[in-house]
């Protein structure tokens, strides 16, 4: 986007931010006139977002809304979302394009919660714009457990599978244990959706190779609705042109140069009913510039929350490089990890077969080649995830893999 263009949206979505208290408090009333007074704007934060929910943030007249969400709330107070008709009809068109391109004929379980959370809605919605079959089978209920969704996915020939990454391992280890096998025995899936957590290479891989069909990712949160997807190249390619996307170092201050990681911070310049001018996200992203197959020219590697950030010998390591660590393992399907008391990272892995076993050579060369000193304890299933609990393991938040070393201490075997 040209820059003279850029600046126009920003002016227009400051104006109608203007519309909220919360916005009206702290925007200027008159248009900036550069990239680095926009800059100069302060973020806008989860607390601020917890303290103005829930109408603090709204800016359209009430008859306009259509829909509301909540976030998660893991610290108690959740986060308000609301969105107008215009906002839901556009996310539906924008989602529809996801690169899985989802046809009539297709029949996409749908593996979210659905009660006040979005993605859900939005990959249901977007499915049947484009002549789909949804399945509603949602996760944090009692209705369907695991054994209830492997049987579905066969009995209703279902295609498409939309889900949590760590979902769609507990779904593959369920149907195994019914006595499955997950290539053969699921003819006509044809491709998995993730949604709701970072989607690290290593997962995509793992998951890629237990159910042997592409998968395809999306990017968003409650506050600011989906961001980025997969293009059918299975690349994530922000949405342009509905968000301006800042990726900042960690003081906050200055852009990274392109493929450095940084903080994600956003401002989405389409919605209506509750914009975001330059949140932040708490996500660490990786921003691509290179052409894709599909010719879109950016392409975002999302690299794990701020609170999921590890340090080891002096220097950060994000969910793509545990994961990247926890794939090399002979187990590594359900895993935590933590940093431990003399400065090791600590690993804590469910073993998938009872012969499992860790050689010392795998842990030195895994360690060189990280430069980082790993404690891994193999521990037997069920020591992380309770198989016995009916709601997705006992997975009623967002899933968790860095923990305390108490975690640890408390579920050594
Ligand atoms: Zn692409």
């Amino acid at each position: 986007m040209a820059t003279s263009e850029r600046m126009e949206k920003i002016n227009q979505v400051l104006r109608h931010a203007r519309g909220s208290s919360f916005y009206r408090e702290r925007l200027p009333e008159t248009p900036l006139r550069s990239w680095e007074e926009f800059q100069r704007l302060p973020f806008t934060t989860k607390e601020d977002l917890r303290r103005q929910s829930p109408h603090g943030l709204i800016c359209v007249p009430s008859e306009q809304l259509r829909q509301y969400h909540e976030s998660s709330a893991t610290t108690g107070t959740p986060v308000s979302a609301w969105f107008s008709g215009d906002d839901l009809a556009e996310i539906q068109e924008r989602f529809s394009e996801w690169g899985v391109g989802f046809i009539p004929g297709d029949r996409v379980l749908v593996r979210f919660p659905y009660a006040l959370s979005t993605i859900g809605h939005f990959v249901h919605a977007a499915a049947q714009h484009k002549g789909a079959c949804v399945i509603p089978a949602d996760s944090r209920t009692t209705i369907t457990p695991l054994p209830r969704v492997v049987e579905l996915l066969r009995k209703l020939q279902v295609t498409v599978l939309a889900t949590i990454s760590l979902s769609a391992v507990m779904i593959a280890e369920a149907a195994e244990m019914a006595g499955f096998n997950l290539r053969r025995d699921f003819p006509h899936l044809r491709a998995i959706c993730c949604a709701g957590e970072p989607l690290t290479q290593s997962r995509r891989r793992l998951l890629e190779e237990l159910w042997g069909v592409p998968v395809y990712d999306n990017y968003g949160m409650t506050e600011t609705g989906p961001q980025a997807m997969d293009c059918r190249e299975q690349q994530l390619h922000p949405w342009q042109g509905h968000f301006c996307m800042e990726v900042l170092d960690e003081r906050l201050e200055k852009e990274v140069a392109p493929g450095e990681t940084g903080y994600l911070v956003v401002t989405s310049l389409t919605r209506r009913a509750s914009p975001m001018i330059r949140y932040l996200t708490g996500d660490r992203v990786q921003r691509l510039e290179r052409r894709c197959e599909c010719g879109q020219g950016s392409t975002l590697l999302i690299r794990g929350r701020v609170e999921d950030l590890l340090w080891s010998e002096g220097r950060p390591i994000d969910l793509w490089e545990l994961e990247e660590i926890v794939s090399q393992l002979p187990s590594r399907r359900f895993w935590r990890v933590s940093s431990a008391p003399d400065g090791r990272l600590h690993f804590m892995v469910e073993k998938e077969r009872d012969g499992d076993s860790l050689r010392p050579a795998l842990l030195s060369r895994l360690e060189s080649h990280h430069g980082v000193r790993l404690r891994v304890d193999l521990v037997p299933k069920g020591t992380l995830y309770d198989r016995q609990e009916p709601v997705s393991f006992g997975m009623t938040g967002k899933p968790i893999y860095v923990c305390s070393s108490r975690f640890m201490q408390e579920h050594r075997s």
